[in-house]
């Protein structure tokens, strides 16, 4: 395994287990098993983004089509589109500026979220901005 597929998979792991030394009950993440699958794939940066598409040369170029404005990227997906953006302050969570998908598991939690419930939490709330873009 290569050291960046090692670290890709250090991140996953640490994504879906609980992110808070305090969550000592049941670490196993609760949600879905498609909404785990698509957090694997959204660490990678390998969710089917325009600027994944464009990677692959699926599409000739990976600008979002929403606002075209930046690239269509996981993290424009998950932090850019103006549905995410409110969806995320009306949780009361600060995304800081130019945040990674890889980044997500690093992110302090939000302190009025049961520590224990977390990174469930977490991989819904990343869902929704996705079932947005793909079903609305
Ligand atoms: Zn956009």
């Amino acid at each position: 395994m290569t050291p960046e597929a090692r670290q890709e998979r250090l991140q996953v792991e640490a994504l879906l287990a609980a992110s808070t030394p305090s969550a000592t009950s049941d670490k196993r993440n609760k949600a879905p098993p498609r909404v785990q699958f698509f957090a694997w794939l959204l660490v990678r940066e390998r969710i089917q983004s325009c600027a994944h598409l464009h990677r692959r040369k699926v599409l000739d170029n990976a600008t979002c089509e929403v606002c075209s404005e930046a690239d269509e990227t996981a993290a424009h997906i998950m932090f850019g589109y103006p549905f995410a953006v409110s969806f995320w302050s009306a949780l009361n969570i600060t995304m800081p500026e130019e945040t990674t998908t890889a980044q997500l598991c690093e992110l302090a939690p939000a302190s009025h979220v049961p520590l224990a419930y977390y990174s469930t939490f977490l991989l819904l709330c990343c869902w929704q901005p996705w079932k947005r873009r793909n079903w609305s």
